[in-house]
């Protein structure tokens, strides 16, 4: 009897890609012959078993629904297995981290998301090691616990947490990066964990929450940018938070009209300050062009990337819809690690 059992969930992106020898083209591989394609599966000392999405997507094409998908796949077979592998697209794998991070309250078993920058059927692949340590950490105990008790992203031998990542490389096989909290785990000869920083909730029982409200814009400032084209597209639309993409340390521009609008219009919208920057935190109060913010009614959101912010603000608005308070009150706590209180 193996001590193991992982449930891999296939829901596409380049990894799960292989050629096809007449046409030349990519088209993704048959998960009923996984052990095929990758032998190597066998050696591991864990019961693997697979599901795949009926039509493996884009993760360009992922949305809050899809989102649901996969995480009703892994609460429903929750008790069944010790650790989850999730086959991804890297362009919105930091999302979808996210997403799953917030889903699963109190989880004490493993999700570890991973993809690949080259197909797992070429050569060069770098699917096959991601693929075959992400099984490993998700199977991965310690005194008959598991290790990894979060949502994780495991790239090119680092272990991220999930809602820490960004994706900052399309060409490098190295495409993740944790600027503001640090790697769970580096991966050489061993896996070295570190422990320290790994989640730990005090062990309740889990709790799924499903739903995004996905009213969410983001606005990237740049020098020169227009006032009064966002006040309007902000007025006239069914928004419900608005996060500012601000300069540094989270400065705008002083521009009258727009910090009065905010000003009067804090019970309509919930606006958001996270910085362009994607290492460092928020402060408001650095420099005046960030006070005047605050004073206008702006919550910065210290060192929470922008993935991160999107999708706990969706998650929070379809949890208290008419709860500003309540929305603050959990917006401003660290739920599942995903910023430093
Ligand atoms: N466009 C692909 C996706 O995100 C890229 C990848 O898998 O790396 O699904």
């Amino acid at each position: 009897m193996k001590d193991s059992k992982v449930l891999l969930i296939y829901t596409g992106g380049t990894i799960g890609m292989k050629e096809n020898p007449q046409e030349k083209s990519l088209e993704p591989f048959d998960f009923n012959h996984l052990t095929r394609e990758i032998p190597e599966l066998k050696k591991i000392d864990c019961t693997i078993d697979a599901v795949s999405f009926k039509e493996p997507i884009d993760s360009s094409d992922i949305n809050c629904e899809i989102w649901e998908e996969i995480g009703n796949i892994i609460y429903k077979n929750y008790n069944e297995y010790d650790g989850f592998v999730v086959l991804h697209g890297t362009d919105t794998m930091s999302y979808t981290a996210c997403a799953l991070s917030f889903m699963f309250e109190n989880l004490n078993k493993p999700i570890i998301l991973t993809g690949s920058q080259l197909p797992i059927g070429m050569v060069r692949t770098d699917g096959k090691e991601n693929l075959i340590t992400s099984i490993e950490i998700a199977s991965a105990k310690k005194n008959h616990k598991a290790i990894i008790q979060e949502v994780a992203i495991y790239f090119e031998f680092h272990l991220y947490r999930g809602n820490r990542t960004s994706k900052v490389s399309s060409e490098h096989f190295d495409a993740f990066i944790s600027y503001n909290y640090p790697n769970l785990a580096e991966i050489g000869v061993e896996i070295k964990y570190n422990y320290p920083n790994l989640l730990r909730k005090r062990q309740k029982k889990l709790k799924y929450n499903k739903g995004f409200d996905p009213n969410v814009l983001v606005v990237f400032f740049y020098p020169g940018i227009q006032f009064n084209n966002i006040i309007k597209i902000i007025r006239e639309s069914d928004l419900k938070v608005v996060i500012l993409l601000t300069y540094g340390s989270g400065n705008l521009p002083k521009n009258k009209e727009f910090l009065s609008f905010i000003n009067n219009h804090n019970n309509d919208f919930l606006f958001l300050n996270v910085s362009q920057c994607a290492a460092g935190y928020v402060e408001q109060n650095n420099y005046s062009n960030g006070a005047v913010l605050k004073e206008a009614g702006v919550v910065g959101v210290s060192d929470m990337t922008v993935e991160a912010a999107i999708v706990k603000s969706m998650f929070l608005i379809n949890k208290y819809p008419n709860d500003k308070n309540k929305f603050l009150k959990y917006f401003n706590k660290d739920l599942v690690g995903e910023f430093t209180e």
